[in-house]
């Protein structure tokens, strides 16, 4: 078995056993082909791709459910004991997608993606942010620190007088 595939079969059956998912069609994800994003990518963290004419589709109410999804892709970065929660977040909150197209990141998607048990996952996105992009030093040549709690975020460019996100302090820009 993958790591793909084991990230998988753990995420749909604890999906299973969510009550507030039990009208969805939670077993029909293991239909879902999975793949890995490229290597280098630093923006995104995980996607669910729908087939060409979905939206229309489903404007019209003849989409075939979860066979509209192409495919789902995570950060290959993620395929690791470090990440392993984080991963297992990124890929129900993608099934989820999956499950509620057309739905985008609205109040009914919100709801569902906080019946995720383990509460604490969702708050490594950060650090897997900073961790992916930490990496891309050949696109991202400048390092924004923040003096008062050591927030640190990678740009392309400098940004004079950001703010810190976390305390609001003006961050300093450095080239690495
Ligand atoms: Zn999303
Ligand atoms: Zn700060």
């Amino acid at each position: 078995m993958s790591n793909l595939e084991g990230i998988s079969e753990r995420v749909i059956s604890v999906m299973e056993g969510i009550d507030g998912l039990s009208d969805l069609k939670v077993s029909d994800l293991r239909k879902i082909p999975l793949g890995t994003l490229r290597k280098g990518t630093y923006r995104l963290h995980g996607v669910c791709r729908f087939k060409k004419g979905v939206w229309q589709r489903l404007a019209k109410g003849t989409d075939m459910g979860v066979s509209e999804v192409r495919c789902i892709d995570l950060h290959p970065l993620l395929l690791t004991e470090q990440w392993s929660r984080y991963a297992d977040h990124v890929l129900f909150h993608e099934y989820l997608h999956a499950l509620l197209p057309g739905e985008g990141h609205g109040p009914e998607f919100r709801r569902r993606e906080s019946l995720w048990p383990d509460s604490e996952a969702i708050a490594m996105k950060e650090e897997f942010g900073s961790f992916i992009r930490e990496r891309r030093r050949d696109i991202l040549k400048w390092v924004l620190i923040c003096p008062n709690c050591d927030f640190r975020y990678f740009s392309k460019k400098p940004l004079p007088g950001g703010r810190c996100r976390k305390c609001k302090t003006t961050l300093e820009n450095t080239q690495r």
